[in-house]
């Protein structure tokens, strides 16, 4: 199995490595990844200038590593359309510092990264760890090898795109692995004001939101000791349908056609 290796925080980033260690278990693994953080970019690809790429030297003993001076997704992109010499299989990303739960997701460039590979028809795992600086990354690493080897297998279906989020907790401490649905809420932003001596700003605070407790959600999992396992997709359409959706749509083109006159 050929697993390609990303993340948002970097590609000399601890987790990446980490990651990197156990699934040369399973797999051979190449890593494509941003040169420099690229943390709550989420989805963002480089459009509108030049993306450079350049080999840089593995810091584990794998053939193929690259630092991107773009976003994951471009990483993720450039990879399977450029960089690597042969067929990928699995696209892992991680492990990232700081839990990815709930609409985190949309703006995770762990996650993201992720989607990029699930677009692109391959089986993608993003992998967090609820920490910033977390003490306890190496179980997060070989439970996303135990889910390499499980997708390597057949376990799942082709398309699956698993978010995984991890305790920061000694193995002892972990309560188990629950498969979880994304909590409605994680966190909210407030602007703060201030003034570099010259002129105001704004300065965007995420601060996370009082903890769910539902322990059939990724967060309220995390919450409880438990390693949160959350199968997504990349498809947002709504599943309440809209009431009346014709009589809407006759009204709402009704109204255009009248507004004309
Ligand atoms: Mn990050």
């Amino acid at each position: 199995m050929r697993i390609l290796v990303t993340n948002d925080d970097g590609i000399f980033a601890e987790g990446l490595w980490l990651l990197v260690k156990e699934l040369m278990k399973v797999g051979e693994v190449a890593v494509v990844a941003p040169d420099r953080e690229q943390s709550a970019i989420g989805t963002a690809i480089t459009l509108h200038q030049p993306i450079r790429a350049r080999g840089v030297r593995p810091l584990l003993p794998i053939t193929e590593a690259y630092a991107v001076e773009g976003t994951p997704s471009d990483s993720v992109i450039l990879a399977l359309g450029k960089l690597l010499r042969s067929k990928v299989d699995l696209l892992v990303s991680g492990i990232n510092e700081g839990a990815n739960v709930g609409s985190d997701v949309l703006i995770s460039g762990t996650v993201s990264a992720a989607l990029q590979g699930n677009r692109y028809g391959l089986p993608a795992i993003a992998v967090s760890v609820d920490a910033l600086r977390g003490a306890h990354l190496g179980n997060a690493a070989r439970l996303a090898a135990l889910l390499a080897g499980k997708i390597s297998s057949g376990y799942f279906p082709g398309g699956v795109f698993l978010n995984v989020n991890v305790p920061d907790l000694p193995l002892a401490k972990l309560g188990g692995v629950r498969l979880t649905r994304l909590a409605e809420g994680s966190h909210a932003e407030s602007v703060k004001e201030g003034n570099d001596g010259k002129r105001g700003y704004f300065w965007l605070v995420r601060e996370r939101l009082s903890r769910n407790t539902d322990g059939t959600t990724d967060m309220g999992a995390l919450a409880q000791g438990y390693i949160s396992i959350t199968s997504l997709d990349s498809d947002l359409t709504s599943k309440t349908p809209l009431a009346n959706p014709d009589g809407l749509c006759d009204e709402l083109f009704r109204g255009l056609q009248h507004g004309e006159q």
